[in-house]
């Protein structure tokens, strides 16, 4: 399999790192909120974390953009775990925790 290495660019890892640092901070903050005391307007707002599943969603989704902190400081980011090819920067864009390439995910999604 080719392994091809480096293609994308420091600046966009960089924009990538903030990006995710930044969906980090949201997600916590939206675990932190009080549960209780909330106006009927701010229930509607947070009705989305409401539930032991959402949170655990929440929880998982902090998880993987962990691991693609990790990935960038091991300069491993980017690249996909299963073909070793680059994940098109727009797919990095919409999905920052992404590991693998649009092709492998679809291979992965219909295997699960
Ligand atoms: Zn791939």
């Amino acid at each position: 399999m080719p392994v091809i290495v480096g293609k994308i660019s420091q600046e966009f890892i960089n924009e990538q790192k903030t990006r995710i640092q930044n969906l980090i901070t949201g997600k916590r903050e939206l675990l932190a909120l009080p549960q209780d005391n909330l106006t009927s307007e701010e229930v509607y707002d947070n009705s989305k974390i409401k539930g032991a599943q959402d949170i655990t969603k929440i929880n998982q989704d902090i998880t993987g953009l962990e691991n693609a902190l990790l990935r960038i400081h091991n300069k491993v980011y980017g690249i996909c775990i299963d073909c070793g090819n680059d994940i098109p920067t727009a797919r990095l864009r919409s999905c920052p925790e992404a590991t693998r390439c649009t092709d492998c995910a679809t291979k992965h999604e219909r295997k699960n």
